[in-house]
């Protein structure tokens, strides 16, 4: 907002003491956090989210996982910085961190793009706590050559919101939900933080040249019934990777697939919807959904897990995931903070539990 706009001489002040008004464009959990960074920094802050909530973009449908690097045994960059923010995402949001589950990796015979010595030495060296046990009954022995425990935990999308949003109001944060932030809106601030993820090319002004390719990946998440699951994670790891994990404190659990999750994927400088997708982004849970891969899911994830023959489909979840593109070698998924120009920065964002070393660097570049 300009400074007159603002209206106070409070305000104006504090202004004139290096306190900036600042717009963050998008409430997922990067643009929430780097507000209430920013906030308690003691500058003037405008959240602004085009949805009539927070969170309901890639921060609300994921997998869930905080992660600390058991994903990651072909990018020690990502599971360094994944371990490292893991204590500061567990300080800050602790509301909303399910502990005490247990967390199951395998490594497949066939396919797996890291050896189970391999993985077993990475985990050695990122201090990554493994506990070897029988494949049975959570996974086909014949279909995995190692199985291991480790200590994850999960987070609770409803719980996140909740704490999110009690937070923002502490720091005095002022939100804007249903806004889509546009250039004209945003010309009157002393600094802008885009934090939009699949829609970070849209707000990036032309003039700054620093335009990124991503890759886009249209994602399905089922949501499923697996009674004699609960409290479990079951992962097999890089290569033929599928998932189930509980979605937060539902009972339910969320299936993920390295091929069936993606129904559309490109490179470019925006995401390519399809036309039928469209309509169930960031929707939420959607029932019944017309176009879904869940039989794809059941049948390539019950070969290595077998409870999953026995899920009942109560519904899809629908969003964007973008990453870098080119990376598949390493999987790596890192966060990145830019200066953009004078007044813009960008967060890109890698694995959730980085948002709050993300805000502390927005609150830095200020
Ligand atoms: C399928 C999937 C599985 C994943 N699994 C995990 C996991 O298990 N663990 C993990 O750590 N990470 C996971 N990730 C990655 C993680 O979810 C994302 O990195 C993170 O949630 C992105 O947060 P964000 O705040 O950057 O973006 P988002 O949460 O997408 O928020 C961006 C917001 O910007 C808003 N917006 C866009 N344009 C405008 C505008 N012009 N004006 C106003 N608002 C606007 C959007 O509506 C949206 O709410 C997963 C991602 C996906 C998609």
């Amino acid at each position: 907002m300009s400074k007159e706009k603002t209206g106070t001489a409070h305000i104006r002040d504090a202004l004139s003491n290096g306190v900036k008004s600042i717009a963050v464009v998008g409430g997922g959990i990067f643009g929430c956090t780097a507000a209430i960074y920013a906030a308690r920094a003691g500058h003037e802050v405008h959240l602004f989210e085009k949805e009539k909530d927070l969170l309901q973009a890639a921060s609300g449908i994921n997998q869930y996982r905080l992660h600390r690097g058991y994903h990651y045994p072909r990018s020690s960059d990502t599971a360094r910085s994944a371990k490292d923010a893991d204590v500061s995402f567990r300080e800050e949001y602790r509301e909303a961190v399910i502990e005490n589950g247990r967390h199951i990796y395998a490594i497949a015979k066939e396919g797996s793009l890291v050896a189970p010595d391999t993985f077993l030495a990475f985990c050695r060296e990122q201090g990554l706590e493994v506990k070897e046990i029988p494949a049975g009954p959570h996974l086909v022995p014949d279909m995995v050559a190692l199985v291991v425990e480790g200590e994850e935990s999960w987070m609770d999308p409803a719980a996140l919101r909740r704490v999110v949003l009690k937070k923002l109001k502490e720091s005095g944060v002022e939100l804007h939900l249903n806004t889509r932030a546009t250039p004209e809106m945003l010309e009157s601030f002393d600094a802008v933080v885009l934090a939009t993820y699949a829609r970070l090319n849209e707000l990036t002004p032309p003039d700054t040249g620093v335009v990124q390719e991503y890759q886009f990946e249209v994602c399905e998440k089922p949501v499923v019934r697996l009674p004699g699951l609960e409290n479990t994670g079951i992962v097999v790891l890089d290569g033929p990777f599928m998932c189930a994990d509980p979605w937060g404190e539902s009972g339910l659990h969320v299936l993920g697939n390295v091929v069936h999750a993606i129904h559309a994927t490109n490179v470019g400088r925006s995401s390519v919807v399809p036309e039928n997708l469209a309509p169930f982004l960031d929707r939420g849970l959607i029932r019944n959904p017309p176009i879904t891969k869940i039989k794809d899911f059941i049948e390539s994830g019950s070969r290595y897990i077998p409870i999953l023959a026995h899920a009942e489909h109560v519904g899809s979840l629908f969003t964007i995931r973008t990453v870098l593109p080119r990376l598949e070698k390493t999987d790596a998924r890192p966060t990145i903070v830019t200066k953009l120009s004078d007044r813009y920065i960008r967060i890109f964002s890698g694995k959730i539990g980085n948002c709050v070393e993300a805000a502390k660097q927005v609150v830095a570049l200020l």
